[in-house]
């Protein structure tokens, strides 16, 4: 196989900028949905304020409305002209002298402007007598303070927290546009694997990887579909593969990518595809490939190594960085720690290291490296919750070295 049509044993910076290339070409269109729907999705127009928030003047208080000016400095009674409860009909205008029974979020009676808590007040045949005085404006939440009409609510590529949702509805908007979410096709590739659940013979293992990716892209929002486990015949992969490539937009492998007798990802996706890269100078996941389907069809193609902690790291490395930029959302937040142990790095390659997170008493974020860091560690990679970043190249990190982190 020549390895020089194609990049090869690329650095890891390089093999993301590829991603992100590919992924801009092939960005994925908009749809108009639900707005129930659109939690994690990635937002693809700007989302403007159509009504102010509050849209009225209103209590943050059960309580009365009353004008300010008329309270004395001691006690004041006052006459109770109504209601005006949240919801409920318009209260008669509040003149010198009178008050309201108002609830939380009842706009403001017109006249008023403060309202003092219903426990600093007394009823006294049928008029309210002010026991404390409220501050001029107590207790009002002022129209627009939140929201002005107009105002950019949500920006284009971000993806809807529940908070970010809650905030459109509160504007009356029932539907949204958001990128299409990619579809997902994950192959588990081993003569070896066996489905949890049966018995394992001579030399087999369970396969651990399906259950890995599709939680991670469960975790984004996707609703990814996984194979059968196929053996490692060039035939079933081939046949397979062209089902999924003619129907997703993205089939994500694991296993028989590297050099050995039994992995014929590299051979088919070269012959059949087109490699844009094979091999990225990262620790684990060396052996990642990415392709386009070429005969296989119109999806994308990322075959990732089968060790399981490779899975994990390239998914974080290259994976998710795909899905986002099929969807074209906005760079996620780089999280920075200090190492809570000095690492002597004894390799050339970029490393995605396994790591503890601590917040130290004084709010530094702290992260513990795993010294288990064998690709085939799933428990040790259980038992953390970030992947260190290191970069290319051997070195000595001190303990206090501050390093990019991706928890997970
Ligand atoms: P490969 O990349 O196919 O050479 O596999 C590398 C290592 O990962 C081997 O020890 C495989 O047995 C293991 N492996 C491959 N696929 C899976 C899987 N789906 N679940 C658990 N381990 C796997
Ligand atoms: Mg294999």
């Amino acid at each position: 196989m020549a390895s020089d049509a194609f990049p090869t044993r690329i650095a890891y910076a390089e093999a993301l900028a590829i991603v992100s290339r590919v992924a801009r070409g092939r960005r994925l269109p908009a749809e108009h949905i639900a707005l129930a729907r659109a939690h994690g999705r990635v937002l693809a127009t700007d989302a403007l304020a159509r009504i102010a928030m509050p849209a009225f003047d209103n209590s943050a208080m059960d309580g009365f409305a009353l004008r300010r000016a008329d309270l004395l400095p001691g006690e004041t009674l006052l006459a109770l002209r109504g209601e005006q409860f949240a919801g409920g009909p318009a209260a008669p205008l509040v003149r010198a002298g009178e008050c309201v029974r108002i609830t939380t979020g009842a706009p403001l009676p017109d006249g008023s402007d403060t309202v003092v808590i219903k426990e600093h007040t007394r009823i006294e045949d049928g008029n309210v007598r002010v026991l404390q005085a409220p501050a001029a404006g107590s207790h009002v939440r002022h129209r627009g303070e939140d929201v002005r009409a107009g105002d950019l609510l949500a920006v284009v590529g971000e993806a809807l927290s529940p908070a970010r949702v809650a905030l459109l509805a509160g504007q009356g908007i029932a539907g949204i546009d958001v990128a299409r979410r990619p579809t997902v096709a994950v192959f588990s590739t081993g003569d070896e694997l066996v489905e949890p659940g049966l018995p394992l013979a001579h030399g087999q293992v369970y396969d651990s990887n399906r259950e890995l990716l599709m939680g991670l892209l469960r975790a984004e929002g996707l609703e990814p579909v996984a194979w059968p486990t196929l053996p490692d015949d060039p035939h079933a992969i081939e046949s397979a593969l062209r089902h999924a490539g003619e129907a997703f937009d993205l089939v994500l492998t694991c296993g028989g990518v590297s050099a050995g007798e039994k992995d014929h990802l590299p051979a088919l996706l070269q012959r059949r595809g087109q490699v844009h890269f094979w091999k990225v100078r990262m620790r684990p996941g060396m052996p990642v490939l990415f392709a386009d389907g070429g005969t296989l069809g119109p999806a994308l193609f990322l075959a990732l190594p089968g060790n399981p902690v490779s899975v994990l790291a390239t998914w974080f490395a290259l994976a998710r960085p795909l899905l986002d930029g099929l969807q074209a959302r906005a760079p996620r937040r780089a999280w920075r720690a200090r190492l809570a142990a000095p690492w002597r790095k004894r390799h050339e390659r970029l490393e995605f290291l396994r790591g503890r997170l601590a917040s130290a008493d004084d709010g530094t974020l702290l992260v513990e490296p795993d010294p288990a860091d064998g690709s085939h560690r799933m428990r040790a990679a259980a038992d953390a919750d970030a992947l260190i970043v290191l970069e290319e190249g051997e070195r000595d990190y001190p303990q206090g070295s501050v390093v990019e982190v991706l928890p997970y």
